[in-house]
């Protein structure tokens, strides 16, 4: 039994497949690569001693789909492929629905062809919009996202909502990242955006690194005690390992449940500096600058649900997302080569 890992080579996706693999699952990774590059799966196949199947192709294609599930004894799907940079969806809407709504109903289709109906959904705390309070819990009522790449993700929660509500056969995981960031231990895979980073710690450690001359604080009048932005940071190992407790849990409940996958604690912008200077030994440029449209002022888990249901929850705290970020960034200064 094989689980088709779409967007497998790309940051969270390369963690998971490592973990995949590493205990036991044999994994085919289809992945288009307009934002990744094989030589992380590459790495994953050194780290494991394991090379996970790979198609070079695009999830919205269904002739390669029904070809997929045709030729491969496909038990689950692990969905990560979409397109993820706020601004850009802002600037290319048809872009972002086509490749993030389209490419789930696609995949959703060719699986119902399929016979298989095991779905794990990388969905986003951005799915509640500005929050009435936090800690943010599932029965929060989703918000209304601020950007395309925001309402993406919501419609296609909506879309596989009716799809469990249709048909009894689907079992579907709708897990709400809130903010991925680290690396992998052994610094061999982490984190390549292409061009200017547009999250924060991957900017952070690109200017540690002095490929950037410093850090925009997007706000420093915020209500929050430093007056910068608050938000979960989670180690990108954790989340990984919580597909793998969702795929497992959907073996044995059919229907479709989400999961907020954070930490519970959130972490300001100047907290997330200030830790990676500790990391990597000397200080980091910064400046204040005016707020972002768009960003909210402060924004953490309730992550008690995945901890009851799954038996999930993040064991790696700031000090290890730091040290882990810092391995990758510094041995690996321009991201993976070739890219
Ligand atoms: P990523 O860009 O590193 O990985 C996505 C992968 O999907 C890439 O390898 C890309 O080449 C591939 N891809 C994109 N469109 C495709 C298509 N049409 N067909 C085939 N492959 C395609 O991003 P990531 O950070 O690993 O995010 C994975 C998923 O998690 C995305 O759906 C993203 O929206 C979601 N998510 C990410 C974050 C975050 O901050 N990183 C937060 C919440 C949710
Ligand atoms: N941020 C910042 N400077 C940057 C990028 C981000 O100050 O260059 C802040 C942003 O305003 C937010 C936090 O860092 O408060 C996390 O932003 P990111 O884009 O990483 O994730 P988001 O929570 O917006 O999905």
């Amino acid at each position: 039994m094989t689980l088709l890992i779409t967007g497998g080579a790309g940051y969270i996706g390369s963690h998971t497949v490592l973990e995949l693999l590493s205990t036991g699952h044999d994994v085919l990774v289809l992945d288009n690569l307009s934002n990744s590059s094989r030589e992380s799966l590459a790495r994953v196949a050194a780290l494991t001693g394991r090379t996970p199947g790979f198609v070079q192709g695009d999830v919205r294609d269904r002739t390669l789909l029904d070809r997929l599930f045709t030729q491969h004894d496909i038990s689950g799907v692990v969905h990560f492929a979409g397109l993820k940079a706020v601004g850009e969806s802002v600037r290319e809407p048809l872009r972002y629905y086509d490749n993030n709504v389209t490419g789930t109903l696609t995949l959703c289709q060719a699986m119902m062809a399929a016979d298989v109906h095991r779905l794990v959904f990388s969905s986003s705390a951005t799915v509640y919009g500005d929050p009435a309070s936090t800690p943010i819990s599932e029965a929060c009522p989703t918000g209304q996202p601020t950007n395309p790449y925001g309402r993406s993700k919501l419609m296609v929660e909506q879309i596989l909502q009716d799809l469990a509500a249709a048909d009894p056969r689907w079992s579907i995981a709708l897990l709400r990242y809130f903010n991925p960031a680290g690396a992998h231990a052994s610094g061999r895979i982490g984190e390549d955006p292409r061009g200017t980073p547009n999250n924060l710690l991957p900017y952070i450690s690109q200017v540690a690194v002095g490929r950037l001359a410093q850090v925009s604080v997007f706000g420093g009048d915020y209500p929050t005690p430093d007056g910068t932005g608050i938000r979960d940071y989670i180690h990108v190992v954790d989340l990984a390992l919580g597909h793998l407790a969702a795929l497992d849990y959907l073996q044995r409940h059919p229907g479709l449940q989400a999961w907020n996958l954070g930490t519970g604690t959130g972490y300001s912008v100047l907290d997330m500096i200030h830790a990676f200077e500790a990391a990597c030994g000397h200080a980091i440029a910064y400046t204040i600058a005016p707020r972002r449209a768009g960003d909210i002022a402060a924004c953490w888990a309730d992550p008690g649900k995945a901890a009851r249901d799954l038996g999930w929850r993040a064991q790696r705290g700031l000090a290890q997302m730091m040290a882990d970020t810092w391995r990758w960034q510094s041995g690996n200064p321009d991201g993976y080569p070739g890219d």
